[in-house]
């Protein structure tokens, strides 16, 4: 490691005034991707920007059919929630398997959604729950969020405050993990809503994409054997030391009839 600045602010419009004050200043959540990022010296930031003192990013609430969680609240807060529980059992099961015990005690959605690793779980559910990603300046949908590996629609001192997402009939997610991070080979959720269905798909591409021919066939029958019947091209996929494209696509209809067996089951 190398010198660099820590500042813990308590209120967000302080963290960002803070960041643009500091030059080549990053936020740090719960530091579990940036830190190793660090210590590698891919990322020499001049000070590190605590957000996780900052109260109203902490919080979780449900008001009417939007679940709203603060940008620093950790996975096993959301895990734990009777509220997300209620209102969203597939999001409060797929923060319950991001990572281990100590990732999730640390690791933060708006640290997850910044960071925007191909192979995380969460961007999956902001982009099939149509969710809406809040910062200090904006509102994003998350049909503009995600831009490609690592980038997001983020400007570099914007600060992610709370994700909303809506209701829906039916979500649920299921992934093919890595057996040693967790992190997903192939991460499938989806969304059922009176509007129709949208699936979006993490670990198979560069970055989390919707599945146009599973949303389509599962729009009009939503059964794990509508699911199955859809064919993935591996055009575009990942073909990596941990899985064949061809593997990958094999992979996203049979999660996603998983996923739906899940969500029938809450
Ligand atoms: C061993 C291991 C296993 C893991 N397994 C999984 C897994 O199975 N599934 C999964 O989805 N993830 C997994 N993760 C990732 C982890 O859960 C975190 O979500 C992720 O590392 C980033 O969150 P963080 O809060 O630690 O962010 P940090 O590391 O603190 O920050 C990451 C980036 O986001 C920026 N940032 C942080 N907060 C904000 C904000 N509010 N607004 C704007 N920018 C911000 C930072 O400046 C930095 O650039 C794993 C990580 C580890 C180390």
């Amino acid at each position: 490691m190398y010198t660099f600045d820590y500042q813990r602010p308590e209120q967000a419009d302080a963290a960002v005034k803070t960041l643009t004050a500091n030059g080549e200043a990053k936020y740090l959540a719960g530091g579990q991707s940036l830190l190793p990022t660090m210590r590698l010296r891919l990322a020499q930031p001049s000070a590190l920007i605590d957000v996780t003192r900052i109260a109203s990013m902490k919080a979780i609430s449900v008001s009417g059919d939007t679940v709203t969680i603060g940008g620093a609240v950790c996975h096993a807060q959301v895990a734990a929630s009777a509220d997300v529980k209620k209102a969203l059992p597939g999001l409060a099961d797929l923060a319950g398997r991001i990572g281990d015990r100590q990732v999730r005690e640390r690791g933060t959605i708006g640290g997850s959604l910044a960071n925007d690793d191909p192979a995380a779980c969460y961007p999956s559910a902001v982009l099939a729950l149509n969710a809406t990603v809040v910062t200090d300046r904006r509102r994003i949908a998350a049909d503009d969020f995600f831009l490609g590996m690592y980038e997001t629609a983020l400007e570099p001192d914007e600060l992610i405050t709370a994700v909303e997402f809506t209701l829906a009939e039916r979500a649920a997610y299921e992934k093919f993990r890595n057996p040693a991070s967790h992190f997903a080979l192939v991460g499938v959720f989806v969304a059922r809503r009176a509007d129709g269905v949208r699936v979006a798909v993490t670990g198979a591409a560069p970055s989390v994409f919707r599945a146009k021919e599973l949303e389509a066939a599962l729009s009009k029958d939503f059964s794990v054997a509508s699911a199955r019947s859809v064919t993935i091209s591996p055009g575009g996929l990942n073909d990596d030391m941990h899985a064949s494209a061809a593997y990958r696509a094999h992979l996203i209809p049979v999660l996603a009839g998983r996923a739906i067996e899940r969500a029938n089951a809450f």
